[in-house]
């Protein structure tokens, strides 16, 4: 869920000047600086890994109650938990584990890793830790009976000699989750002038699309790219909308 307050780098205006002045911060100061306002992007916009709920954290709904196959993509199903609200339960194994490299929660390839004490210390609305899992279920506001239940009969489902579970305190929970629709890849239809196609197939007279929305059907793998198309492509379509010819 995004943070209630939303951080400072969120609130700032959309500005060129601060732009230029963030690449020069960027180009010259020390990266430890941007830590602190990398981390409160990387836990508040990236999406826990599906490696987390591998190594045997456990997705609960408002009700202490599993309701999916942790292994296959649960994002449809969380939606249509009560509230649309789901925790992730893990104990302190995975906690360990997931306290530093190479296993982390949530990273921007490339950018920036997040582990669980980074949740702890920029999530302290979403991360909770107890040694009982009833006090789990308590600070959390699941009730502690269900819980206890479905981590008991989840830990007793596991086949033999297979690593995972939720056993040794203290137990943690990141939540509540929020399964969300973050990109639409793929956009209107546009000529190679960035012109929107209609119905038809035919351009649609002065209008034009470009980035996110304007993205000709094609979907962009790669970090970056989206980011580049956006940047590219607004500059051309606006390139060619000022080449149009006044209308009267
Ligand atoms: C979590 C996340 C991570 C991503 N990571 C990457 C990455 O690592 N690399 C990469 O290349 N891409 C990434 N992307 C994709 C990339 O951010 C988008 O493709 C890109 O920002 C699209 O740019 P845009 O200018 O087309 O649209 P947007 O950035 O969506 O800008 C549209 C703007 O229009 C405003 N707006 C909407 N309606 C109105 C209205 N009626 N009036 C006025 N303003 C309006 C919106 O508020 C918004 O500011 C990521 C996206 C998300 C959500």
């Amino acid at each position: 869920m995004e943070p209630t307050r939303p951080n400072l780098v969120r609130r700032l205006p959309p500005s060129w000047l601060l732009g230029k002045l963030m690449q020069w911060a960027l180009d010259h100061l020390p990266a430890s600086l941007f830590r602190p306002f990398v981390m409160s992007f990387m836990t508040a916009s990236m999406g826990p890994e599906a490696s987390l709920l591998r190594a045997g954290a456990v997705l609960v709904n408002r009700e202490g109650q599993r309701f999916v196959d942790e292994l296959v993509q649960p994002g449809l199903a969380i939606a249509q938990q009560p509230g649309g609200h789901a925790w992730l339960v893990f104990d302190s194994r995975v906690a360990t584990m997931f306290s530093g490299p190479p296993h982390y929660v949530s990273t921007a390839p490339g950018v920036a890793f997040a582990y669980v004490p980074d949740y702890q210390r920029h999530r302290p609305d979403l991360y909770h830790r107890a040694d009982s899992l009833e006090a789990l279920a308590g600070r959390v506001g699941l009730p502690g009976d269900a819980l206890r239940a479905t981590i008991e009969s989840r830990n007793a489902a596991l086949p033999e000699g297979v690593a995972g579970g939720v056993l040794q305190a203290p137990f943690h929970a990141l939540g509540p989750l929020e399964s969300r629709i973050v990109i639409t890849d793929g956009g209107l239809a546009v000529t190679e002038r960035h012109q929107v196609l209609g119905a038809d197939g035919g351009v649609i007279p002065r209008l034009y699309a470009a980035g996110a929305v304007g993205q000709g059907g094609a979907l962009l793998a790669g970090n970056g790219h989206h980011i580049g198309w956006a940047v590219t492509s607004g500059r051309r379509a606006g390139r060619f909308a000022a080449q149009e010819p006044r209308r009267l």
